[in-house]
């Protein structure tokens, strides 16, 4: 092509040459007859030029490609296809897009696309079902005018959104949503959102199902369990047989009213997000009466209890839920740590906010059992658990009242050795140490 353009330019240099000369000849006047040469060289590319800009202009309406010779021929040939190839590239990609916008159409799920400001970009027609998200107005604007939940704020402003997100749709407080969020490329983020209303329903079927029972077993259970007592306490005449037996009744009724207890705990535990009763909550003197009780609960066994407290660090929440929540936790160490075995509590913080760790010496749990032991009823030694009078419940309880604490329960263990339960609460939940000893001050 480059020697096509050079053999062009040098007949043009010496067409323009020859004429001149020629004219000169004819004229005498050399200078004047290049100038006129040149001047009708200029004026000729001039037009083609002219004609390349209008045909430029005309030329997305796909105009036909101007008469043009010599140079301008080889260029006017070169911008055509180029633009030929660019149109079909954009044809074939607008393609893709219309079958990926179709099929994100089709789909019951909202899928939404945000920009790295957080501010709505594209989304599909269920978006606007679900979310009641509205193609003209809504375009550009931040996704937290729409979704305005606390629980959504917090979820949105995660740096990774590992779990899904349950609450209910912005438009239809009956409608269940599940949102997950996934980010990509810049900073942007894709939002998934599902309608899970019937499984929630179900669930809630579930729970209401196991709250009503427990609450129903509660009163005839109460009922055996004073008779027990009463024929106990007051008939020193039956026989060591019986008695044996109704002692052994009264020990079992008793486990069940623990069952029960801690059954319809989880029930009003899951029943709501957040504690109703967020209050500032002194967890120094709330520990000293867990050692008391746990040093009650070892007794004969003794164990050694050792409390480490950073002063005057309070905790934002319920100081019912907590108290169950750490006190489980401490007497878990007691029941599975062989007698005269330690306990050691440590209560801090940092810069990752309130931490509670309860470590012991005791049994230890192997590693493939750590993940499931929040699961209601999972228990690793069923016999022991059996002896130590454990309802299976006290660490489901546990993760649930940190979950309502944005807290995170982390556990380590080395069988044999001991195991370390450590509750680690979010900075948004610990109180400033000054508010603190301000309602100290004020108490
Ligand atoms: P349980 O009422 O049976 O103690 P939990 O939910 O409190 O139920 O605990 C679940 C299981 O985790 C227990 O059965 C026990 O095997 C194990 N576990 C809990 N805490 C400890 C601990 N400190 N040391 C060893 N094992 C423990």
């Amino acid at each position: 092509m480059n020697t096509d353009w050079r053999r062009i330019l040098l007949r043009h240099l010496l067409a323009l040459i020859g004429g001149g000369l020629l004219l000169g000849f004819i004229s005498d006047a050399y200078g004047w007859s290049f100038a006129l040469c040149l001047a009708l060289y200029l004026g000729w590319l001039l037009r083609d030029l002219l004609r390349l800009r209008r045909w430029l202009e005309s030329a997305d309406a796909q105009a036909e490609v101007p008469e043009a010779r010599g140079l301008w021929e080889d260029l006017f040939d070169r911008i055509y296809h180029l633009q030929r190839r660019n149109r079909q590239a954009r044809e074939r990609l607008q393609a893709v897009i219309d079958r990926a916008q179709e099929s994100t159409g089709a789909l019951r799920d909202a899928v939404i696309m945000l920009d790295s400001g957080g501010n709505l970009e594209w989304w599909n027609p269920a978006a606007e079902t679900l979310l009641g998200l509205k193609t003209r107005q809504d375009g550009g604007q931040p996704v937290g005018n729409l979704v305005r939940h606390p629980r959504f704020k917090e979820y949105f402003e995660q740096e990774q959104h590992t779990d899904p997100l349950e609450i209910p749709s912005p438009i239809n407080e009956d409608l269940r949503l599940q949102f997950l969020i996934t980010r990509y490329g810049n900073g942007e983020r894709l939002m998934l959102v599902r309608d899970v209303t019937r499984v929630h329903q179900l669930e809630q079927m579930r729970k209401d199902f196991v709250a009503n029972v427990s609450h129903e077993l509660r009163t005839p259970l109460t009922v055996i369990a004073g008779y027990l007592e009463t024929l106990l306490d007051n008939d020193p005449g039956t026989s060591p047989r019986w008695r044996r037996a109704m002692q052994q009744m009264q020990e079992q009724a008793g486990r069940m009213q623990n069952l029960l207890n801690d059954l319809l705990l989880l029930a009003r535990l899951e029943a709501t997000d957040y504690p109703s009763d967020n209050q500032p909550v002194a967890v120094e003197p709330m520990l000293q009466s867990i050692r008391t009780d746990a040093l009650a609960l070892s007794g004969e066994r003794g164990h050694r209890v050792q409390l480490d407290m950073e002063v005057g660090l309070r905790l934002k929440g319920s100081e019912a839920e907590l108290r169950s929540a750490f006190s489980n936790l401490v007497f878990n160490a007691v029941k599975y740590t062989p007698a005269g075995g330690d306990v050691r509590i440590r209560w801090w913080s940092d810069a990752q906010g309130a931490h509670l760790a309860v470590a012991d010496s005791g049994v230890g749990i192997e590693a493939k059992h750590l993940p499931r032991l929040t699961e209601r009823f999972y228990r690793v030694d069923s016999s022991r658990a059996l002896s130590t009078g454990g309802t299976g419940l006290g660490l489901a309880i546990v993760k649930h009242v940190l979950l309502r604490h944005r807290g995170k329960l982390e556990i380590a263990s080395v069988p044999g050795k001991g195991s370390v339960f450590t509750c680690h609460f979010a900075p948004a939940q610990v109180v400033p140490l000054s508010v603190g000893a301000l309602s100290a001050a004020e108490d």
